[in-house]
């Protein structure tokens, strides 16, 4: 999943960009609103995390402004304590949730990934499919009750199938949300990454869950 991080201390940026990472997720980083606006116009992501205060332009209006022309991308606002008007404002304005500094990064990550279920097809924290656990609070996995051991990568490649099940997800749609800017498109770099999770999630196990849809990309679902 791809989070685009609109922050102007660098400090808080860097930490919060190096602990997402850490949990698989891609990370662009905006240092001011209108770079802010810029990047959630012009490059996919799956969640925006909002700094209110910020120079050249405020987090209320990159929103307001992002939310008229259609971009729909689920939101968390930072907000400083005890700004309640800012709160007030910033919900009615089409935030999702907002988080008040000083936060706990465990808080913050746990309110993304309920950013995150909000626009999946899957509304729990622990994604099943067929005999397949994924817990996407702890990042487990499990088949037929055996947990299996995933990269960062390799998880956040299940993930974001699992979040999509059901439905095919193209090789752009990966190489978009689970990939960073300089990956190669022409690589087989997806090829490669679904292969080990098939190594992994599939081969000693019965249904195949991890579909190839031709021409169209991947699924995952229980049916043949
Ligand atoms: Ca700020």
């Amino acid at each position: 999943m791809r989070i685009l991080l609109v922050e102007d201390e660098k400090d808080l940026a860097s930490i919060v960009k190096q602990g997402l990472e850490e949990e698989g997720y891609v990370v662009d980083v905006a240092h001011d609103g209108e770079e802010g606006l810029y990047m959630a116009e012009n490059f996919p992501a799956d969640a925006l995390i909002l700094d209110i205060m910020l120079p050249l332009m405020d987090g209320l209006t990159v929103l307001s402004t992002m939310r008229k022309k259609g971009i729909t991308t689920p939101v968390l606002l930072l907000t400083a304590r005890d700004a309640l008007l800012d709160k007030i404002k910033g919900l009615d304005t089409g935030a999702d949730d907002y988080l008040t500094k000083p936060f706990v990064f465990e808080e913050l990550l746990a309110r993304v990934r309920s950013l995150l279920r909000r626009k999946a097809t899957v509304k729990e924290a622990v994604v099943r499919i067929a005999d397949l656990e994924i817990n996407t609070a702890s990042h487990e996995v499990k088949r037929g009750g055996k947990t299996i051991s995933l990269s960062a990568k390799e998880y956040a490649l299940l993930e974001y199938l699992a979040y999509r099940k059901g439905n095919v997800v193209t090789r752009t749609d990966i190489v978009e949300h689970i990939y960073h800017e300089d990956t190669d498109m022409d690589s087989n770099v997806v090829d490669v990454y679904i292969n080990y999770l098939r190594n992994k999630i599939d081969k000693d196990f019965k249904p195949k869950l991890i579909h190839t849809v031709r021409g169209a990309g991947y699924m995952l679902k229980e049916e043949e």
